[in-house]
């Protein structure tokens, strides 16, 4: 029996099998981060409307963690979506795709798909995710955050 002839390449449709896949594990862990936000924002709620206690931790110190989570948390819910899209639309390589690659205009303009195409041009001139990126994310991770520090001689009955 002659070898068979393939009528395409099966090895390679097998990879875009596997990279359809990869993308979905992406998109599972954004959802399950965008879930863990919401979670942190009703502990937080709880433990600021003192539903919750703080234990021994400073109430800057929870405070602090909670940005913090916060803060990273949406960030890798986004950047999950964008290694999800690179999977799925960029060139196949090792390291996943992040939003700040996928959101320079050079990029994105290149993506055929509308969809994902509109989604990063949002997600790029968005002002919410720019003040998250620069503002927030960056100073909790790369720097010191600047604080108001309130001096009082009255100590706090609730703490
Ligand atoms: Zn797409």
């Amino acid at each position: 029996m002659p070898a068979f002839t393939w009528p395409f390449d099966p090895l390679g449709a097998t990879r875009g099998v596997e990279r359809v896949e990869q993308a979905r594990t992406y998109a599972v862990w954004a959802v399950w981060s965008v879930d863990a936000a919401c979670y942190l924002c009703d502990l937080d709620n709880d433990v600021f409307n003192k539903v919750r206690p703080l234990g021994d931790f400073p109430p800057d110190t929870v405070d602090l963690a909670h940005a913090r989570w916060a803060a990273g948390t949406a960030m890798t819910a986004i950047d999950l979506c964008g290694a999800a899209i690179g999977c799925l639309h960029f060139t196949a390589r090792e390291k996943a795709y992040d939003i700040e690659e996928l959101t320079r205009p050079n990029n994105r303009s290149t993506l055929q798909c509308g969809g994902c195409r509109e989604w990063l041009e949002e997600v790029g001139s968005d002002d919410y995710y720019q003040d998250l990126l620069k503002n927030v994310r960056d100073r909790l991770t790369h720097r010191a955050l600047g604080r108001h520090l309130f001096v009082t001689n009255v100590p706090d009955p609730d703490l």
